[in-house]
């Protein structure tokens, strides 16, 4: 046996046995045990450390005879004596921590068990805690049962603190008023609730390492994730007050076993740690500490945040200067209770991401699709500046200005030649509303047109294909997949459409003329309710990433011609150039009636989107009641956004950029370099079109751990579902490109 080998066992996702632990607690070289539990700690924890602190709400007179304790009324100690702490204290307490970069707060009560009453007013306290302030509550007040626990985790509290204290086998030498048991009901009566746990020990009371081992086990049994290791301060008035003070030797070998023993758990240094030099604290953050309790603790006193915040740099760990944005902001799609871990960008410049680390990230996204020409880049810089000096913005109704006639200018030549009428909107949502709104006020103004009025003006509902994506405002979100969008979760307050399946035959590969027979099914039995079919030409996007034949199109637009449709191209994503054509329709040569427009219409610089319309469906609405289109948004035609459009569509479209070339470039590239991807066993499928690269799983992605690999390899890859997929801005150079490529594949290759 060998440490190296066990090393290896736990970074490969095993679990080493006790006798193995044993092993590795006789082994006289200790430097080699210590940088394995470092390796282990490395790889498999977060490189922040966690810091929570407490408050000691309610102190002393416990009735409990646990003989570390200055709190027992069995023994005569100094320790503080005081009921419940006023709420105000508790909430001044927890904006100071939460100030310091302090993530969790936990109220801490003396005692076995807390009375109704005093539940209540601990629940109260939280109440008025989360209403006041967002550092994540924890609970520490002895042994509770489950309608408590339910009561606490509707008051707001998250995370239930209970200790095992020490091995199972000599707790009851240390404590007889209650069993380890007891604790153990405690915590499963918190998981049971909801709640999170953390529950840890005590060393240094006289307990053998064989003893700390079993702990460590009956921890890992219990599958806690957050573990306080406390060392004992020998209290004078307790029974333990003789005990001799536990060696450096010891604490930092009891944490590399337990960081062996439970390498994924936070190893949380909690009180009596204040004793050891700031030398020997800061080893024990290399070896396996990953968290720790600071500020005031309980009755021994404590370190400063400021001074653990240095020790954890010192020690290897990174600043985490994101406390704001993890308690109080909203990102995509995510939980403020467990939010996914965020990244901090200090600049981005060409294909490169610098983190505030330091770090540099090759971009695989595109910020989403939109940054097709890198970030900062001096045309885009200038133009923006230029406009600046001018005016960022004047409103659109009944005023006009250059940047926005310009824009018309550059795109009428660009998009279908039947698109003749353009309408700006803020964001790729509102523009699907506005097209949305648009279908619907030609169909009643065309009803006002003909004797056939009462059949016309019924056409108000839409068809489309699932997989699709076309935003998250209320419409929008009516024509997303009904399964993967959001349909479930809201229920009749959303429109109900008709939705054909996605199309089977693959870009590139034959067509099967079958494809098209539901989307005709559903029209020919619809058609007097359709108002327009809205799709995503030949790339899907958000709904799956999926790449489409172009007959698909020829036959959709046909039968949207013979049964009365208008056809409504969604291209914010697949403008552009992105798919190897400037727009998508060009693969099919379909021109929809409607097209809307957005992401990198600015070069991935500010939120704009456009709607553009045929003559002969901005002439019907525009000539029947109420003879406006109604809609007019506050930044409507934003002059900012317009200049910084004109900008980078004349860059994309200067010979020298040249962007055909370069996005057949990174197809060409792409297709080599992830092709030996199709020859994983994780992986279903690997498709590529224009400069966009799919991997698709056979099984869903973890996305925090898949993230963090991919930082890790320096490159930023955003999953999602089964999908690792990659959309590099257009000027990446080759060597990025193969970097992204490879990085990718690695990650994939680990996924299980
Ligand atoms: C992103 C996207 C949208 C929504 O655009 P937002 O600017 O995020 O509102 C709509 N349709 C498609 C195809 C998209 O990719």
């Amino acid at each position: 046996m060998k440490i190296q080998d066990l090393k290896e066992k736990v970074l490969r996702g095993g679990n080493i046995t006790p006798t193995e632990t044993l092993f590795l607690a006789t082994q006289p070289k200790k430097d080699e045990l210590y940088e394995a539990a470092h390796e282990i700690t490395l790889h498999m924890t977060n490189r922040r450390m966690e810091f929570c602190s407490i408050i000691n709400a309610r102190s002393g007179r416990c009735p409990e005879d646990c003989k570390w304790c200055a709190q027992s009324i069995h023994h005569h100690t100094t320790a503080a004596q005081y009921d419940l702490l006023d709420k105000n204290e508790c909430l001044r307490q927890a904006r100071l921590h939460e100030a310091q970069g302090i993530s969790r707060f936990s109220l801490v009560i003396s005692g076995r068990r807390p009375s109704q009453r005093l539940l209540e007013r601990i629940c109260d306290t939280a109440r008025y805690l989360r209403q006041h302030s967002s550092i994540r509550l924890c609970a520490s007040l002895g042994l509770v049962d489950e309608a408590g626990m339910k009561a606490l985790y509707n008051a707001g509290i998250t995370r239930y603190h209970c200790n095992l204290e020490t091995a199972p086998s000599i707790f009851s030498t240390l404590c007889t008023t209650h069993t380890q048991q007891n604790k153990i009901e405690t915590l499963y009566a918190a998981r049971r609730a909801g709640l999170e746990v953390c529950s840890g020990g005590i060393i240094g009371m006289g307990e053998t390492m064989r003893q700390r081992i079993e702990l460590a086990f009956k921890l890992k049994e219990l599958d806690i994730k957050s573990v306080p290791l406390n060392v004992l301060s020998p209290i004078p008035g307790t029974p333990l007050e003789h005990q001799p003070l536990l060696s450096e030797e010891e604490l930092l070998t009891t944490i590399a076993l337990f960081r062996f023993i439970l390498p994924l758990a936070d190893l949380r240094f909690a009180g009596g740690r204040k004793r050891f030099s700031a030398d020997i604290q800061r080893k024990a953050m290399y070896i396996g500490i990953n968290a720790a309790i600071t500020g005031d603790l309980l009755t021994t006193t404590g370190s400063t945040s400021a001074e653990d915040q240095r020790l954890a740099l010192k020690a290897g760990y990174e600043s985490d200067d994101t406390q704001i944005d993890l308690l109080h902001l909203w990102h995509p799609y995510t939980s403020t209770s467990h939010p996914l871990p965020v990244y901090k960008v200090q600049k981005a410049e060409g294909a490169t991401l610098t983190l505030s680390s330091g770090q540099q990230l090759i971009d695989g996204m595109s910020s989403w699709w939109c940054a097709i020409h890198g970030y900062n880049r001096p045309e885009l810089n200038l133009a923006a500046n230029r406009q600046i000096t001018q005016m960022s913005h004047v409103m659109f109704g009944g005023l006009t200005h250059e940047p926005a006639i310009d824009l018309a200018r550059l795109l009428l030549p660009l998009v279908p030649p039947k698109l003749q009428k353009i309408f700006y909107a803020d964001s790729g949502s509102v523009s699907i509303e506005v097209a949305l709104k648009m279908a619907i006020q030609y169909w009643q103004a065309k009803s006002l047109s003909c004797s056939d009025q009462a059949r016309l003006a019924r056409k108000q509902n839409f068809v489309t294909i699932r997989n699709g994506y076309h935003g998250d405002t209320w419409n929008a979100m009516s024509v997303c997949d009904p399964i993967t969008g959001m349909h479930s979760l809201f229920g009749s307050a959303l429109p109900v459409r008709f939705f054909a399946h996605q199309p089977r035959s693959r870009y590139g590969e034959a067509w099967d003329e079958h494809d098209i027979d539901e989307l005709r099914m559903i029209i020919e039995a619809n058609a007097d309710t359709l108002a327009a079919l809205i799709l995503e030409p030949i790339v899907q996007g958000a709904g799956g990433m999926w790449f489409y034949h172009p007959n698909y199109l020829v036959e959709a637009a046909k039968l949207c011609r013979k049964y009365g449709l208008l056809l409504i191209f969604d291209e914010i994503a697949t403008g552009f150039g992105r798919t190897g054509r400037l727009f998508a329709w060009e693969h099919a040569g379909v021109q929809p009636d409607i097209m809307c427009i957005g992401k990198a219409l600015t070069g991935g610089y500010l939120t704009m989107a456009a709607v553009l319309t045929s003559n002969e469906v901005a002439d019907t609405i525009s000539a029947y009641t109420p003879g406006v289109f109604m809609h007019g948004p506050t930044f409507m035609g934003n002059p900012l956004a317009c200049a910084i459009a004109c900008a980078s569509i004349r860059l994309l479209l200067s010979p020298e950029y040249d962007w055909e070339r370069k996005v057949q470039y990174i197809e060409h590239q792409l297709k080599e370099e992830l092709a030996p991807a199709k020859r994983l066993p994780q992986v279903n499928d690997v498709r590529v079109l224009g400069a966009i690269g799919v991997i698709e799983m056979k099984h869903n992605i973890n996305m925090a751990q898949m993230q963090r690999r991919f930082v890790e390899e320096g490159i930023w890859v955003r999953p999602f579902g089964k999908l690792a997929y990659i959309m590099p801005p257009y000027i990446i150079t080759p060597d990025e490109l193969s970097r992204l490529t490879h990085g990718l594949i690695k990650v994939v290759s680990e996924a299980i």
